[in-house]
């Protein structure tokens, strides 16, 4: 399996190697050169099996012979041992016909665990065999930073650096980076938003001979084996609720546009999937770009949803790039004036193809703290506010007779701040974590300058 850049001029590569690049040469996205598509046979022989089963069935076709067929089911198997459900990504019921698909069972109670463990197993086995060692710096909202430490701790692969906007993650989030002991992790509190960190990150990347001098590699949500490991809970999913004999429609809060992108490489697999709904919080760009075909970018507004509070939506690049029929040219172009002008306006023919897949709408602050509050009345579930903005927006757009499974991309215990505004409710960690707020914490206080930045991370990879 080849992999190719949304901008056209990086070199191809392996799935092993896209995996440990992250960011292509080019300033593009890998993405693989062709989808590999399952029948409704092989959709109908996974009805009945289990999470791990379904996760081997659904992405081996995009590994390649980067592993062997038993490296890649023991990989998948330890990366889901340490999650606190044994359905993994379990369903429930919210209403007739709207499902809440709980994504937040793993080590750090959100939806990045999925990917993240995943990858801390394929970087630890892929870099052993190589005998090399690489350091990942990643910027995170919150949540990817978090799940992105607590799945490389400790491996003898790899320095893990976090770079985070300071005073703007909630303090689950920051004491789940920073309470961590082992010497190879280490959190960088960025004076900025999350943006800068995403932009002081791409800088490092472009930076060609300090990217090879300190070999480094990338797990933010750009990571095309991130995307890849968020599919398995579509066709999961789906299957629990008749696919692929009944279609279903995904509602998923949207950020960087990583996780809803794999609702739409299962669509593209063959998952038989009606709405794809993109729900966005007041920074509601993606769902600006598309309803209007324009994508402007604006200030950055700090909301209940931290980990949606974007300007710059990453993978939205993926997209695009499927909507050019895969021209690397055009995209390069569209990013152009992104850089150039803080916006692109979109073709007519380019918007209606990305139309016929996604749809989109927003919840304000007061909508997702009615939504907290009135699920709780009325269904006795507790939602955390990302989770919430879907619901709100899976209501407004869902067609009553085809299921809508909403993704629950938290738990609502790492945004007890918001929840208790909402409900009055304040949810306790689970038991497994209970003693966060007592362990002491590490971290480094860093400005948005990008050679002080590397000037750090050279001196700390050196001890
Ligand atoms: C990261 C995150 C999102 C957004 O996901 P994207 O893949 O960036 O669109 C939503 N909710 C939570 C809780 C998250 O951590």
């Amino acid at each position: 399996m080849n992999y190719i850049s949304t901008r056209g001029s990086a070199p191809i590569l392996s799935f092993e190697d896209t995996m440990l690049t992250g960011l292509a040469r080019d300033g593009g996205l890998y993405v693989p050169k062709s989808i590999p598509t399952m029948s409704q046979a092989d959709i109908r022989a996974m009805v009945g099996l289990n999470y791990e089963e379904i996760a081997f069935r659904v992405m081996r076709p995009f590994v390649g012979d980067s592993f062997s067929e038993e490296e890649f089911f023991e990989i998948i198997q330890r990366s889901y041992a340490g999650f606190n459900h044994l359905a993994r990504a379990p369903l429930t019921q919210l209403d007739s016909n709207h499902f809440l698909l709980e994504l937040f069972h793993g080590p750090t109670l959100a939806f990045k665990d999925f990917a993240m463990q995943l990858i801390g197993q394929m970087f630890q086995v892929a870099l052993r065999r190589r005998d090399e060692r690489v350091t990942i710096v990643g910027a995170t909202s919150g949540d990817t930073g978090s799940a992105a430490i607590e799945a490389f701790r400790g491996l003898d692969t790899v320095d893990i650096f976090i770079l985070y906007p300071h005073g703007r993650v909630s303090e689950v989030q920051r004491r789940q980076m920073t309470t961590p002991k082992e010497n190879n992790v280490h959190a960088l509190a960025l004076d900025g938003h999350f943006d800068d960190c995403q932009a002081r990150l791409k800088d490092m990347f472009n930076d060609f001979d300090f990217r090879d001098s300190v070999q480094l590699a990338g797990v933010n949500s750009i990571n095309w084996a991130r995307v890849l490991a968020q599919v398995v809970y579509y066709f999961s999913s789906a299957i629990s609720l008749g696919a692929p004999d009944r279609p279903v429609s995904f509602t998923v809060p949207t950020g960087n546009f990583g996780d809803v992108f794999a609702g739409y490489i299962a669509k593209c697999m063959g998952l038989p999937v009606d709405q794809l709904v993109v729900a966005t919080n007041q920074n509601d760009i993606v769902h600006r770009c598309l309803s209007t075909g324009k994508y402007k970018k604006d200030k950055v507004l700090s909301s209940l949803s931290p980990s949606m509070d974007i300007q710059i939506s990453s993978n939205f690049e993926r997209a695009l790039f499927d909507a050019c029929d895969r021209n690397g040219n055009a995209v390069s172009r569209i990013m152009e004036d992104l850089s150039q002008r803080n916006g692109f306006s979109l073709s007519k023919c380019v918007s209606e193809k990305l139309s016929q897949h996604f749809s989109s709408n927003s919840a304000s602050e007061e909508e997702t703290l009615a939504t907290i509050k009135k699920c709780f009345t009325q269904t006795g579930e507790l939602l955390c506010p990302h989770t919430a903005i879907g619901v709100n927006v899976a209501e407004k757009t869902r067609f009553p007779d085809t299921p809508m499974i909403t993704l629950a991309t938290a738990h609502p215990a790492k945004f007890p701040d918001a929840v208790e505004k909402a409900s009055d409710l304040r949810p306790p960690l689970p038991e497994r974590m209970d003693d966060l707020y007592q362990r002491s914490e590490r971290l480094t206080r860093v400005e948005n300058d990008l050679t002080k930045l590397e000037e750090i991370v050279k001196e700390r990879i050196k001890t």
